[in-house]
């Protein structure tokens, strides 16, 4: 352990050790790495000691310890984060992954209680188990955690007909930044008693407090799932597509994901199982996905309608229905490969854009001609959610560019440009990612003084000497200045 921290540290973590027992803490530099750095290596941070409680009460105890002496936690889940939200500066770890039990799963109510650690996939698994669905679905499933999902108010690929995982969230439990247990694990669907308190711990990021159990809504299991694919020559058209296919499809459509045939190019190199369905490159891919819950029959016939109808107007040029589950899962498998083989292929400069759907093409074609304008040569892969609105507009260096050049000399610009197109469209600089600590003066910059004031103010009736991952989302005195003109 490091020697360089005070007697009342060195007290409060030996307490905290006690607590915990030799599972649930570790010091050893080596053993501390993979907490410090978020999955993509680009942030690094501090720590003294990451502490695994395995219960809300030991996790109680660790926080009121810590509270008293004024020790910084940071909670972490799986840290598949993409803000630095889990990144220390100092004091605690609180890492969540000895929390995982299924509390229950009350099928007639159509809810399941888990705890925070619960990996995403096991929740999904224990769901379909008894019949039923989570529905919340993204490509680290199979590593980030509930109570992260639950802090950064997690969206996917799916929200287009579930939402992100705010509408999903019944109640939960949550440890407050001195130590007190707020148990909100209500399975009502109806509860107006007063400031619905769970709302603000859904997409705070652990700086109110650390999400220790959670109440999820399940729906019913579709009986089946048709997917499909098409292709484009541009946005325009791809926005048509979504039209036809949204009004035909409504209530069954779950997906509209779409990618560019760079994604197309990256994704079939560097991932060995994504093969691409079609004989050629198209400049536009998207990918559509519906379930059914009666016979396949109607859905089967709305969405090849669809299709057609799209190919009939030259909206799209080509279309393939999966045939087998498999054939599905290889669909699937070109889309979710992307943020791995983007990062494979070069360095990449991330954009996390919302905006509304019929403003996607301008949005589109204005934030690529301005980003090569900034960066001559760059290589501009939008993909993701065009369903519900969310673009990840990102940037690849320029071949022959060094790496480091890229980020230093132009990401701040870059950004800038982007976040400010977005916003002066309507838009946000940050759909389903969060805030963390690489957005941190994107807030001050776009948010109002009015917005800025409120959120200060609720940080410091929660969580008065900052003690909760500070640094993340905001800085409280920053934010009280900026609003004291
Ligand atoms: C390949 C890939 C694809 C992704 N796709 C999507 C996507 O489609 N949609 C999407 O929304 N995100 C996506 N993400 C981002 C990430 O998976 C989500 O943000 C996820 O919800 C984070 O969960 P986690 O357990 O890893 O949280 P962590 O990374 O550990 O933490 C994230 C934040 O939540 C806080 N936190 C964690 N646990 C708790 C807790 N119990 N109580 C309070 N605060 C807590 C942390 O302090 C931090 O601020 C993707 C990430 C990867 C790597």
């Amino acid at each position: 352990m490091n020697t360089d921290i005070s007697t009342d540290w060195v007290r409060a973590l030996d307490a905290i050790k006690e607590i915990v027992g030799p599972a649930g803490w570790f010091t050893d530099p080596a053993e501390l790495e993979p907490y410090l750095t978020e999955w993509r290596k680009i942030l690094h941070g501090n720590c003294k000691m990451v502490v695994r409680p395995a219960s809300t009460e030991e996790t109680a105890i660790v926080v009121e310890i810590c509270h008293q002496a004024r020790i910084p936690i940071t909670p972490q889940g799986g840290n598949t984060g993409m803000v630095g939200g889990g990144v220390p500066e100092d004091g605690i770890v609180l890492c969540t992954n000895r929390m995982t039990a299924v509390r229950e799963l009350d099928a007639d109510n159509s809810t399941i209680t888990v705890e925070a650690g619960c990996i995403l996939s096991d929740v999904q698994n224990a769901a379909s188990d008894s019949g039923l669905l989570f529905p919340l679905s993204l490509a680290a499933e199979g590593s980030c955690c509930i109570g992260g999902n639950i802090a950064t108010n997690a969206g996917g690929n799916n929200t287009i007909r579930y939402g992100n995982i705010r509408e999903i969230v019944l109640g939960l439990e949550v440890v407050l930044p001195d130590g007190r247990v707020w148990n909100g694990l209500r399975q009502l669907r109806k509860c107006n008693t007063g400031y619905d308190l769970k709302q603000l711990f859904i997409g705070s990021e652990g700086t109110l407090g650390i999400i220790t159990a959670a109440v999820l809504a399940l729906t019913p299991a579709p009986k089946g799932r048709l997917t499909a694919m098409a292709t484009a020559d541009n946005w325009d058209d791809l926005l048509k597509l979504f039209g036809i296919i949204n009004g035909r499809l409504t209530g069954s459509l779950i997906a509209f994901e779409v990618f560019t045939r760079l994604g197309m190019e990256i994704t079939t190199r560097h991932i060995a199982d994504a093969i691409n369905p079609f004989k050629q490159m198209h400049a536009f891919y998207a990918l559509i996905e519906t379930v059914y819950y009666g016979n396949d029959s109607a859905v089967r016939e709305a969405l090849e309608t669809g299709m057609g109808e799209a190919l009939e107007q030259e909206i799209i040029n080509d279309a393939v229905i999966a045939e087998s589950a498999r054939h599905a899962d290889n669909l699937w498998r070109i889309r979710e490969g992307l943020p791995e083989a983007q990062s494979v292929e070069s360095g990449v400069i991330k954009h996390d854009i919302s905006i509304p759907i019929s403003k996607i093409p301008n949005f589109a074609k204005a934030g690529s001609k301005l980003a090569m304008e900034i960066i001559p040569g760059c290589r501009v892969l939008p993909f993701g959610h065009m369903g519900d609105g969310n673009i990840h507009f990102n940037l690849l260096a320029p071949e022959n560019l060094d790496q480091e050049k890229f980020f230093t000399c132009y990401m701040g610009k870059v950004n800038r440009a982007l976040h400010d197109l977005a916003v002066s469209m309507g838009g946000s600089f940050s759909a389903e990612h969060g805030i963390g600590q690489i957005k941190r003066g994107e807030m001050i910059r776009y948010r109002s003084d009015v917005e800025m004031d409120l959120m200060a103010r609720i940080k410091s009736a929660f969580d008065p000497h900052n003690g909760m991952n500070p640094g993340k989302i905001f800085d409280p005195v920053q934010a009280a200045k900026s609003t004291a003109r």
